[in-house]
């Protein structure tokens, strides 16, 4: 039988949408099908070989997503995939209120980046980052700029990137954060950043390692880079073991630790510390990360997740969640 079984072929969605959602679902299928969006091929990511396992057909969303897993350096990477003009257009009308719920950039999502903010802080300083003095902050897909006000609140100096200008003006204009819409390769800064942030981005570009390289050419030797993306080894504890709750077709790469530390790696960084949720940080170093094959690993992790999948209401986490539910009317 086929490892992947469950994930090949058109489906419905598998996790619960609004209306908004259902509505942007139904229009980006609708684009799919008609070839306004046009789909490109694609070899390995990061090795670039073809020599590849189709290991899923369809996103969380339902919508058409091919995901496959290199066999000659196990990374996960979607191919074939939307081209990157296809890309440029599902940012603008579908990406947000299909990921978020929410037509329009507000407080409650900027209060939700300034949390996600607060959880950076507490593990950059859990990870003996030295946060006493002031620091040069950039971030970049920064959004509307919550996760740096919370940088901003503790005494940094902050600047913020992204290429969706309606965050960006609701953040500059809402909270005077310096957030401009730009890509890495154009922004004009007259410092060298300290911290440079990508929480939830690296698993949307197109060509990570022509991202790590240009990163590469903003740090200096103690500049520290933070990077954030939902891991691929992670099911088990944050998709409720189920990895159909895991693909989204805005994400062009399915990143381990070690795959993500593999291609930084060839960019000339150094893991510092790192899990596999992924919270990773790394620095300039020639320390070259042990580059070993993860197919079988990451394979083996998602059979085996798949066929444990059974068990996940009965974990901690699952009771724990369904007391919250049970008892939010209560409480209030
Ligand atoms: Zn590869």
């Amino acid at each position: 039988m086929h490892a992947f079984r469950r994930m090949m072929g058109q489906g419905e969605p598998s996790i619960s949408l609004n209306l908004l959602q259902e509505q942007k679902r139904k229009e980006v299928a609708e684009k799919v099908a008609s070839g306004v969006y046009q789909f490109e091929e694609v070899g390995c990511l990061n090795c670039g070989s073809d020599n590849s396992e189709l290991i899923a057909e369809r996103d969380r969303y339902g919508l058409q997503y091919s995901v496959k897993l290199c066999k000659d350096c196990g990374l996960a990477y979607t191919s074939p995939r939307m081209t990157g003009e296809a890309y440029g257009q599902f940012y603008d009308d579908e990406y947000r209120p299909l990921y978020v719920g929410s037509e329009r950039a507000g407080d409650a999502f900027f209060q939700e980046q300034k949390k996600q903010g607060q959880r950076i802080y507490q593990y950059l300083r859990s990870k003996g980052v030295d946060l006493s003095q002031s620091l040069n902050v950039l971030e970049v897909g920064c959004g509307a700029g919550g996760i740096l006000a919370t940088f901003k609140e503790q005494g940094h100096c902050v600047v913020g990137i992204d290429l969706g200008s309606e965050y960006v003006q609701y953040g500059s204009q809402t909270h005077g954060l310096d957030l401009r819409v730009a890509y890495l390769k154009d922004l004009s800064i007259d410092f060298v950043p300290d911290l440079i942030i990508y929480s939830h981005v690296m698993e949307h570009i197109l060509d990570p390692l022509a991202e790590m390289a240009e990163i590469q050419r903003r740090c200096g030797e103690n500049t520290l880079v933070y990077m954030e993306v939902p891991g691929l080894k992670n099911i088990h504890k944050a998709y409720q073991m189920d990895v159909m709750k895991y693909y989204q077709n805005a994400h062009s790469v399915h990143f381990t630790l070690g795959s993500l530390s593999v291609m930084m790696s060839k960019c000339g960084f150094a893991l510092s510390a790192g899990d596999e949720y992924v919270h990773a940080i790394y620095k300039l170093g020639n320390e070259v990360s042990s580059a070993k094959n993860e197919y079988d690993t990451t394979r083996q992790y998602l059979i085996s997740t798949e066929n444990k999948r059974w068990q996940y209401p009965f974990t901690t986490v699952a009771i724990k969640q369904f007391l919250k539910r049970l008892l939010k009317p209560v409480l209030g």
